[in-house]
């Protein structure tokens, strides 16, 4: 298995720390605010990292913190004239509403909360003082950066360029204008803890370094996030860890690409972002996370509602072909024929979609080559029943392929096949039922303005309508 490591900008073959398992930390939100989809994206991949390993009989230790200490959130807290406390329990509620429904896998993951892990981060603070990598400057302390020779690995960057280009503070204490907080001095009525340099709290970078350490161990497997925490944030992790643990740190850094609108980078400071929730009131979770995994992980995505609804239509056709399936179960009883031909080849294919999804998936966690591997199973499979007659079916291989598909699906990549047909847009399975037949109706009187308004409201609602020759199915 190959792995694209931002560390060495190479493709590395994954060698795990411990045979058969895999230890996993992937940066968690600030809890300041709901999360918009452009976090969902690395929740949505991670999960599948982790799902495709366990399902290639790994272990694995994942952990995802949750920053509940920060300039941010203090802000908002002082916005509402509220605690600190009280804006990371609300939104870390928020975020357990949305997240729940992209089917991310929360069995055995942890999830620590950076103010229930205090005094690690003193002690690392403590060690980097100790060793010469940092210093306190009247109850602040500073990473000093110029101690550690490899600063900048991670982005690339070179130390003299980045110093050229930081932002000098007015009134700056620091030796250099890149050194970085690692504790702060609390101001009045801001959430303090005790620690040797007088009342203060935690800068964000040491927080992650502090429970990656406590939960992973000094040396783990993968570090995960989204690209814009290369710098500083995840060069400033290697830097504190390092020097602290004398030790290496994440093996495998690994970034997943931003998501734009109209080719532009959706971001909070440019106000062009979506929240999830907003998303999946007319889409389901389901959909949103076979669309995002639809592409490469390390390239950006294009979010508009029409690739969404294209997302949903492909979904559909798996769903529509295991749905024949189900059909062609109920209609005979167990044939075995493995003599013809159209056996023959799609048993061919069969196997050369499951290698091509595993070594898709290998290959960097591929997933959009993955994906299409199955679509050209789902078509094979529709080829083969429609050229063979009920009598020459094998019925062996349908079932079989039938639970590949669906745990490839659901297991691996996380993306239910039969969703729950409700609470996603708010509508019942008996209103779109009505809705559907209504629909038809209007159709047979040939009151093509009104089904198409019908059809149209339901699209947008993430519900697909499929007219047949004496029927409409529908699917979300
Ligand atoms: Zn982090």
């Amino acid at each position: 298995m190959k792995i694209y490591n931002t560390l060495t900008g190479k493709l590395e073959e994954f060698l795990p720390i411990k045979k058969n398992s895999v230890s996993m930390y992937v940066c968690g939100p600030t809890v300041y605010n709901y999360i918009h989809i452009g976090n969902a994206r690395p929740l949505i991949f991670f999960d599948t990292v982790r799902r495709y390993f366990e399902y290639k009989g790994y272990a694995v230790n994942f952990v995802q913190n949750f920053t509940d200490i920060d300039d941010k959130m203090i802000d908002k807290a002082n916005e509402e004239g509220v605690s600190v406390k009280e804006i990371a329990s609300r939104y870390i509620e928020e975020y357990f509403k949305d997240t729940s429904r992209l089917n991310i896998k929360e069995e055995g993951m942890l999830r620590p909360k950076a103010t229930e892990n205090i005094s690690e981060m003193i002690e690392l603070v403590k060690s980097l003082i100790d060793n010469g990598h940092a210093y306190e400057i009247d109850g602040d302390v500073y990473f000093d950066i110029k101690s550690y020779k490899d600063y900048g690995k991670l982005s690339h960057q070179k130390v003299d360029e980045l110093i050229n280009g930081a932002r000098v503070e007015v009134n700056d204490k620091k030796r250099s204008p890149l050194d970085f907080t690692l504790w702060k001095k609390s101001k009045e009525n801001e959430p303090k803890w005790d620690s040797p340099w007088g009342e203060g709290r935690p800068g964000w970078h040491i927080e992650c370094s502090a429970m990656s350490g406590k939960y992973l161990g000094s040396e783990f497997d993968i570090h995960g996030g989204g690209q814009d925490l290369i710098f500083p944030h995840h060069e400033n992790e290697i830097a504190q860890s390092v020097c602290a643990n004398g030790s290496g740190f994440a093996k495998y850094w690994m970034h997943n690409g931003y998501i734009n609108i109209k080719g532009e980078k959706m971001s909070k400071s440019k106000n062009n972002f979506f929240l999830l929730r907003e998303i999946l009131e007319k889409y389901s979770g389901n959909i949103l996370r076979f669309f995002m995994l639809s592409s490469h992980y390390r390239k950006p995505i294009e979010f508009s509602e029409d690739e969404l609804i294209m997302a949903s239509n492909g979904l559909a056709r798996v769903q529509n072909t295991l749905q024949r399936l189900d059909d062609i179960k109920f209609d005979i009883k167990s044939i075995s024929n493995k003599e013809c031909t159209a056996y023959t080849e799609f048993v061919k294919e069969y196997e050369t979609c499951k290698s091509k999804f595993d070594s898709s998936m290998d290959d960097d966690f591929n997933t959009a080559m993955a994906i299409g591997a199955i679509f050209e199973l789902v078509k094979a499979l529709n080829i083969y029943i429609d050229t063979t007659s009920e009598e020459n079916r094998d019925i062996s291989i349908l079932k079989d392929v039938e639970i590949y598909i669906k745990n490839i699906f659901e297991e691996v990549l996380g993306v239910k096949l039969i969703e729950e047909k409700q609470g996603n847009n708010g509508l019942t399975v008996e209103l779109i039922d009505f809705l559907v037949q209504l629909r038809w109706e209007e159709k047979q009187n040939k009151n093509w303005a009104l089904a198409d308004k019908i059809r149209n409201k339901l699209t947008e609602m993430g519900i697909n309508i499929k007219d047949q020759k004496d029927k409409t199915t529908w699917n979300m």
